[in-house]
């Protein structure tokens, strides 16, 4: 059905995102690809100065290696990115870039600061060009 499909994965969240990664290998064409992603989150400079140097580094090491374990446990047979920024930017830039038709997102518990969707999909579903499904 689809032939690029993105799965960003917050590695504070793997089990949401081990669950869009199967709805991610249910919907893949054959031949078609998966992307999974993680953005490291930029940190300001007021706060880095407190932070040992290579802490970016390390938390892409992190991501990847979190990922990769996330590629063998499902047999996903994904490609892994990882970049550094804004969550949701980062999501629609790699979405772009890969030209890629659906990106699958994980929503956010509903609390009082972001009822529904959480920041993050809700970003995406306003901003994305190509279709996104929200898994609940
Ligand atoms: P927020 O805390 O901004 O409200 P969400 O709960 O909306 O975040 O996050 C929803 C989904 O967005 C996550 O399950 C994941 O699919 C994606 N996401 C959030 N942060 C990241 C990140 N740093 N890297 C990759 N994907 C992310």
């Amino acid at each position: 059905m689809y032939k690029k499909i993105i799965v960003p994965v917050d590695i504070g969240q793997l089990d949401k995102g081990e669950k869009i990664l199967a709805k991610a290998i249910e919907l893949v064409d054959d031949g078609g690809s998966i992307l999974l992603l993680n953005v490291a989150e930029d940190i300001p400079g007021y706060i880095s100065i407190e932070l040992p140097v290579d802490f970016i580094e390390a938390s892409i090491k992190e991501a990847a290696e979190q990922l990769t374990a996330l590629n063998e446990k499902t047999g996903a047979k994904a490609q892994i990115l990882t970049r550094v920024g804004s969550p949701a930017r980062e999501i629609l830039a790699a979405a772009e870039e890969n030209a890629a038709d659906l990106v699958i997102i994980a929503s956010h518990r509903p609390d009082f600061s972001n009822y529904l969707l959480g920041s993050t999909a809700d970003r995406v579903v306003r901003h994305a060009k190509c279709s996104v499904l929200v898994d609940r």
